[in-house]
């Protein structure tokens, strides 16, 4: 049996014209599935009996298994562990914005690369997802809140550029007015700094958001914070953002975690704002939310107020991100992570 969720449209109008049907019964399962969101093929009842009997022989449309759902009280913003079909778990959210609804979506199961930080990094990296798997978070959240999501940030669990090819798939599939057919704009790839990968990504003529998790202004700190820096140190990953930025032209977002009395020095933002000086980049400082990791504590809002200051005052776009959902383990890999260590138990 094969997925459907893992075919472009491209692939879904071969399946079909390899079964000796017109082309455009791909479209109406697209509409059923990308805009409808109907995952049972019995119920497509603008297709033949005949058709929907052998489209269920062969294939099949695996929404995820909510294991989990955490509202926030405060601003609605959701949280889902999902299970996927080898019961596996991940993690994706849904935040609410006064015109719009974000989605934060996974691409690994756990995660390769130990940031310090991060509920996920200090569990260990199990596998890549599927694309199926990747576009059947959307999905699901969308029929499970009856809504419809127009952005979408590869920020979730795992570094979305060490599972390149299944993620840059799924990017056409969300942007593809087939499928789901939001705008390019309104897509984000994060990365924590994979720097072949940026180049390549440069080369994929796509229109969306490059955002890199660099959280701290040289290298001995993120050394510290984010071993991928031993591999792709700081010069070679700003030379990447700079070929990105000359290439595509289009904006890349700086993420920042500020830690107390690690990277939230003035020094810091002094140094910061040099090593991007010039670069047309905005920088998102993110209050850290605070994990059971012993000595990592949130910033005061003093100090997150003067690194803002002084990045602006240099020149360089800076923004504290508004926070969301801090209510409901909002910070990524923390309702897997509790969900685990409770089954080891
Ligand atoms: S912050 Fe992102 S890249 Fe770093 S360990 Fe966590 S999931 Fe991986």
């Amino acid at each position: 049996m094969k997925n459907i969720l893992n075919f472009n449209y491209e692939e879904l109008k071969s399946e079909i014209e390899n079964m000796g049907w017109e082309k455009f019964r791909a479209d109406q399962i697209c509409d059923w599935v990308y805009h409808k969101k109907v995952f049972d093929f019995a119920k497509m009842t603008n297709l033949s009996k005949v058709c929907r009997e052998k489209l269920r022989d062969i294939y099949y449309i695996q929404p995820l298994r909510i294991l989990e759902k955490k509202v926030s009280k405060k601003d609605k913003t959701t949280k889902y562990l999902f299970e996927l079909e080898d019961g596996n778990t991940v993690e994706s959210v849904l935040l609410f914005h006064r015109n719009r609804i974000t989605a934060c979506i996974s691409t690994q199961v756990g995660c390769p690369l130990k940031c310090a930080f991060c509920a996920t990094g200090q569990g260990g990296f199990v596998r890549n997802l599927e694309t199926s798997e990747i576009i059947s978070q959307i999905l699901t959240m969308e029929k499970d809140e009856n809504v419809k999501i127009s952005n979408i940030v590869y920020m979730g669990m795992g570094e979305p550029l060490l599972n390149y090819d299944k993620v840059i798939k799924s990017v056409k599939m969300v942007v593809d007015p087939k499928m789901l057919g939001l705008s390019q704009r309104h897509v984000t790839i994060s990365t924590a700094g994979i720097v072949p990968k940026i180049y390549d990504l440069t080369q994929e003529g796509l229109n969306i958001y490059l955002s890199v998790s660099l959280h701290a202004p040289n290298n001995r700190k993120r050394d510290r914070l984010m071993p991928i820096n031993y591999k792709y140190p700081l010069e070679e990953l700003v030379q990447a953002i700079k070929y990105y930025l000359e290439k595509t032209n289009r904006r890349v977002t700086i993420e920042y975690i500020l830690i107390k009395g690690f990277n939230d020095f003035k020094e810091d933002a002094l140094e910061l704002a040099e090593l991007l000086k010039g670069l047309k980049v905005n920088v998102n400082l993110i209050p850290y939310n605070p994990i059971d990791i012993p000595g990592l504590e949130r910033s005061s809002k003093k100090n997150i107020k003067e690194f803002e200051s002084i990045l602006k005052l240099k020149g360089i776009e800076a923004v504290v991100r508004e926070e969301k959902g801090n209510d409901i383990d909002a910070a990524c890999g923390q309702l897997r992570t509790r969900r685990l260590v409770k089954n080891q138990r």
